[in-house]
């Protein structure tokens, strides 16, 4: 918990000015850097910037400025430059600005950064005084591509890029690759980064369709994770925030009625999105864009990569991702009851196998 200048907190009381909801304050996220050490991981830095070099930042028709694919077709080598908050914040709002009802308009005054956390987590940031302030991980916007191709190159089959050796060496280390990409959890494997890096091969001959769809689906995931923090800014009063919250892929989780709140408020607005991809439909590209995640997560947890994560709990908060948009009235034991079938249908879609 923040605990700032108590004037901040004392004034509006004193003043009778009613504080229902968080405003932004860019100090905390100064705090933050300070508190949290940054990880000297080459491999987590490079990979960034090659995938923010090869895919655009996010739907919205705004296009990375500098990515290769606007450059000569001959043009070898990449430019090592990793997405910065700026980009990435304004790729936010164009998308998020049109949708969100005039109520919810605020959150996006709310300060955004990207930050080299220790884990693939994003972080609301509260104050005591009802400021926010929200981490974006850079890993949502370079590693989680990573884990995407994987996926679509084990769904490809017979056409995949990956040698049969390949795809035995990502089946066999599947959990420890994913809890590196999304936890930076040092693998026991010792190649699993080098096998990574060399990954990068492939951008330059996969088909653009193959890349647009990569692309689509990350994008979906990374404004799930910035809509699930929004989501907690809605739902909680700032009187009753109980300080810095580890969120979505966190290890463990403050409380899972908060969670569900906030996936509840964040599903509403995914499923509101406009169809801004080409081959599949909008809707179709953030189901299996949720699969993915949730099924990545599912597989981490039991692997023993996220103690304190049921789950129960990761399947009802798929359930409610999917499905609460369109049945809102749905009790949550509902949802709950749900949780093994999308858990499987997750499953299947993370092995390439749906
Ligand atoms: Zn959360």
């Amino acid at each position: 918990m923040e605990v700032r200048f108590p004037f901040h907190y004392l004034l509006p009381r004193i003043f009778g000015i009613r504080q229902d909801r968080f405003h932004g304050d860019p100090s905390l996220l100064d705090s933050y850097r300070q508190r949290i050490k940054e990880p000297n991981d080459f491999v987590h830095w490079i990979m960034a910037a090659w995938c923010w070099d090869h895919y655009p930042v996010l739907i919205g028709g705004n296009t990375n400025p500098t990515g290769r694919f606007r450059r000569a077709p001959g043009d070898q080598g990449h430019l090592t430059v990793p997405p910065s908050s700026e980009h990435i914040n304004t790729a936010l709002d164009i998308i998020l600005g049109p949708v969100l009802d005039a109520k919810d308009k605020w959150v996006l005054t709310i300060p955004r950064a990207v930050g080299h956390t220790a884990t693939v987590e994003a972080r609301a940031l509260l104050s005591i005084s009802g400021g926010a302030a929200i981490v974006l991980p850079m890993g949502i916007f370079g590693m989680v591509y990573v884990l995407n191709e994987l996926v679509s190159e084990l769904k490809a089959g017979r056409e995949t890029h990956l040698s049969s050796k390949d795809t035995m060496f990502v089946k066999d280390n599947y959990a420890q690759i994913i809890a590196y990409l999304l936890l930076q959890r040092e693998p026991e494997n010792k190649d699993i980064p080098a096998f990574l890096m060399q990954l990068d091969q492939l951008r330059y001959t996969r088909e653009p369709e193959k890349r647009g769809d990569i692309w689509s689906i990350s994008t979906a995931q990374q404004l799930y994770v910035l809509l699930h923090e929004l989501g907690h800014l809605v739902k909680t009063a700032p009187t009753n925030a109980t300080g810095a919250e580890r969120a979505m892929i966190a290890p463990h989780f403050s409380d899972e009625n908060q969670e569900v709140d906030a996936d509840s408020w964040a599903a509403g607005y995914l499923r509101r999105g406009r169809d801004r991809t080409e081959k599949w439909p909008y809707w179709l590209t953030v189901q299996v864009a949720m699969l993915i995640l949730f099924g990545a997560m599912d597989l981490m947890r039991e692997s023993g990569f996220m103690p304190g994560l049921s789950r129960d709990m990761i399947g009802t908060r798929l359930a409610i991702v999917l499905l609460s948009a369109d049945n809102p009235s749905w009790p949550q034991s509902r949802y709950g009851s749900l949780g093994d079938r999308v858990l499987q249908m997750a499953r299947e879609v993370l092995w390439g196998e749906a």
